[in-house]
C-alpha cells in the first residue's frame, strides 16, 4: 500500500468541515477589514528564501525542500508566504497603483521538520500583509485582523504577546551589547545557543534550553535599549490595542527568529496544544523589501497556522462538527420512477437545495435507509402513479404527515 509522505496528511470528513468554517470565518474577516485575496505559486526560486528569509534561520539552513529542476535551476517549495508576497509586489510593482496594499492568502507550505502533533512537513496558514505603511496604526489593523479572525472561530484559550525589536539602529545596537554578553558566558550556554550566538544572536532569548536560562534571564534588555523613535512606536501600538479593547501581554523575551522583523512583533499562543503552543504570529518587517532588490517600503503582516487552530477547536469543543445534511433526499418507490427521480433532484439543486439521490438503483427499502441515515430534512418519494399524475409525496423530518404535491409545486412546498 502506498501511504501519504511522513509529515503530510489527508483532511476529510468532519475534520474537513472544520477547516471549511475557519478558512470561511478568515475569509470573511478579511473582507471587512477590505484586504483581497492573493495567490503565489507553491515554487519559488531557491535565493528568494535565502536572502528574504536569511540563511542563519532554521528555515533556510536545515528545513526547506529545495531540487534542481530539469532545467538546472534551484527550487525551494515555499516554507513561508512574506518573501514571496514582496516578492510578487515588487515584480508587479502593486505600491504604485496603491500606496497602503492589504493582501490576504490561505497557503500550503512546506518545512522538512520532525513531525509531532501540531508539527507537518506540510501545513496551510492563513495569514495577511498590509504593504506600505510604517505607521503603529497599521501594526494594530494586522493584530486586529488576526485576534477578530481567532475570536469568530470561536477559540478561548489564547493569549496574544507583543514585543518591540525597535529599529533597525536600535536592534544593531542591541545585538552587539548581547553578542558581547553571550560571548561571556559561551561555556554555560547549549550547543544550539552557542552556534546561534553568530549567526542568530536574538533567538538564543528564545532557547527552550533549561540549561540557557539562567543566561537569558540575566542578559540585557531590548527594552531598556530602544531609542526615542522605537518607544513611541510601541507606546502608539499600545495604546491603541488598550483602546480597541484587544488583551495583549508584553513578553520581551518574543524575537521571532527572523532577519527582517523591525519594531512590533507580536504572537498569538495557548496552553491547550502543549509544546506547539504558538498558534499564529507576525510583525513589522520594513527591511524586506530592499532585502529582496526593490526599493525600501515598510510592512507588517501575519500568519494562523490553521492546523493548530483546526486541532485547538477540536479540543475546545470536544470533537469536530457534523456534515452538513442534504436539504431532500428523493427515492425512487419504483424502476419506472428512477429516471424522473434524477430529473427532479438535477432540477432542485439548479433551484439552490441540495439533493441526495441514489446511484446504485437500491430498492425503496434501501433508498428510504440511505434517506434516514443521510438526516435530510425532508424526503420526497416518487410512485409509479406519481410518474402518471405529475405528483410526488413529500415527508418533512420535522412532520409526521405526508403530502402528496404536484412535481411542479415542489420548490415552494419544500420553501414553506
Ligand atoms: P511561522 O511562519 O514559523 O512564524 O509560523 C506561523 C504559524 O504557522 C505558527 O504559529 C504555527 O501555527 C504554524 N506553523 C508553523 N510551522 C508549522 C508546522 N510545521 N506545522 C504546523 N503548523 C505550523
Amino acid at each position: 500500500m502506498i501511504q501519504a509522505v511522513r509529515g503530510t496528511r489527508d483532511i476529510y470528513g468532519r475534520e474537513m468541515v472544520l477547516w471549511s468554517e475557519i478558512e470561511q470565518v478568515f475569509q470573511r474577516v478579511c473582507t471587512r477589514f477590505c484586504y483581497t485575496e492573493f495567490r503565489t505559486p507553491i515554487l519559488e526560486k531557491t535565493e528568494l528564501f535565502k536572502r528574504g528569509v536569511g540563511e542563519a534561520t532554521d528555515i533556510v539552513g536545515k528545513e526547506m525542500y529545495t531540487f534542481e529542476d530539469r532545467g538546472g535551476e534551484s527550487i525551494t517549495l515555499r516554507p513561508e508566504m512574506t518573501a514571496p508576497i514582496v516578492r510578487a509586489a515588487i515584480e508587479h510593482n502593486l505600491l504604485h497603483h496603491s500606496p497602503t496594499t492589504r493582501l490576504w492568502y490561505n497557503a500550503s507550505l512546506f518545512r522538512y521538520e520532525r513531525p509531532q502533533a501540531g508539527r507537518y512537513r506540510q501545513f496551510q496558514q492563513l495569514g495577511a500583509e498590509l504593504l506600505g505603511s510604517a505607521h503603529p496604526e497599521s501594526d494594530v489593523e494586522v493584530i486586529a485582523l488576526a485576534y477578530q479572525t481567532l475570536i469568530e472561530c470561536g477559540v478561548r484559550d489564547c493569549v496574544l504577546e507583543i514585543n518591540t525589536l525597535g529599529n533597525t539602529a536600535s536592534r544593531l545596537a542591541y545585538k552587539s551589547t548581547l553578542v558581547e554578553y553571550l560571548e561571556k558566558h559561551r561555556e554555560t550556554l547549549s550547543e544550539d545557543s552557542q552556534r546561534r550566538i553568530l549567526t542568530n544572536p536574538l533567538r538564543v532569548l528564545d532557547s527552550k534550553s533549561t540549561q540557557d536560562q539562567m543566561v537569558i534571564a540575566d542578559a540585557p534588555k531590548l527594552a531598556e535599549m530602544l531609542d526615542q523613535d522605537s518607544k513611541e512606536h510601541f507606546e502608539a501600538v499600545q495604546f491603541l490595542l488598550n483602546s480597541a479593547g484587544i488583551p495583549f501581554v508584553v513578553n520581551n523575551r518574543l524575537v521571532r527568529g527572523l532577519d527582517y522583523y523591525t519594531h512590533t512583533v507580536f504572537e498569538f499562543t495557548t496552553s491547550s496544544l502543549g509544546t506547539q503552543n504558538a498558534l499564529g504570529g507576525g510583525g513589522r518587517y520594513d527591511p524586506l523589501f530592499a532585502m529582496i532588490g526593490g526599493s525600501a517600503t515598510p510592512a507588517v503582516g501575519f500568519s494562523l497556522g490553521a492546523d493548530r487552530i483546526a486541532l485547538l477547536l477540536e479540543k475546545e469543543r470536544g470533537g469536530f462538527p457534523e456534515t452538513p445534511v442534504p436539504d431532500v433526499y428523493i427515492v425512487a418507490s419504483h424502476d419506472n420512477a428512477r429516471l424522473p427521480a434524477q430529473v427532479i433532484a438535477l432540477r432542485l439543486r439548479t433551484n439552490g437545495f441540495s439533493v441526495l439521490v441514489d446511484l446504485q438503483r437500491r430498492s425503496a427499502k434501501g433508498q428510504s435507509k440511505e434517506a434516514q441515515n443521510s438526516k435530510s430534512k425532508a424526503v420526497v418519494t416518487l410512485s409509479e402513479t406519481d410518474i402518471a399524475n405529475g405528483t410526488c409525496s413529500v415527508r418533512k423530518v420535522d412532520k409526521p404527515e405526508e403530502h402528496a404535491v404536484q412535481q411542479s409545486t415542489l420548490e415552494n412546498f419544500l420553501r414553506a
